[in-house]
């Protein structure tokens, strides 16, 4: 894998609708990007990061939820239990909070960095960073479980996300004041992953 400065990509991406691909042979290069990964998430302040969102289809993640830091290839939620609702913010829709409901207890199955068999019985707040990064995963998003009332709200700052990542658009041309990407509130959302 080469060696270069990873950077998250935004909504709009269509890198981050694609579906991962697991990781059948953990190498070396597959230890790297976890590092890195690790790197630019303590660097965004986020408490989790999923590799489609910095340009990677291979399924990997890390959390840091303040209780020590997940390196894990090929992550799977194989039991659920309960239900809670938090507010999740996401380093890849900046500006951006959204209540989702997710289960309270989780049983992942995974690799660690050495391909070691790892599974980890998951509560609350972690709980919820591993669902949120194993969405990530399957390409699926936290505006996907934004309410009607919610989408509306948020549309303009998507739209606005939408240019700010280079996608083109193909409704017609734009003046310039449009390409501005809307004043970020992102630290009104704690958490982001
Ligand atoms: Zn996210």
């Amino acid at each position: 894998m080469p060696e270069t400065k990873l950077k998250i990509r935004l909504l709009g991406d269509p890198g981050l609708r694609k579906a991962s691909k697991p990781v059948r042979q953990v190498t070396e290069g597959h230890r790297q990007v976890l590092s890195q990964m690790a790197g630019l998430m303590y660097e965004s302040s986020g408490v989790g990061l999923a590799a489609s969102q910095v340009g990677i289809y291979e399924s990997m993640i890390v959390t840091d939820t303040g209780s020590g830091l997940y390196k894990l290839i090929n992550p799977k939620v194989v039991k659920k239990e309960g239900s809670q609702v938090t507010e999740e913010g996401c380093l890849s829709v900046p500006g951006v909070c959204i209540k989702v409901k997710r289960a309270r207890k989780v049983l992942v199955e995974a690799q660690d960095e050495n391909g070691k068999p790892v599974s980890i019985e998951a509560r609350d707040l972690l709980a919820c960073v591993f669902q949120h990064e194993i969405d990530h995963l399957k390409g699926r998003l936290i505006v996907d479980y934004a309410s009607f009332w919610e989408r509306l709200k948020i549309s303009r700052k998507l739209k606005g996300l939408s240019r700010k990542s280079g996608i083109p658009r193909e409704a017609g041309k734009r003046g310039s004041r449009d390409e501005k990407l809307p004043e970020s509130k992102a630290e009104s959302c704690k958490l982001q992953l």
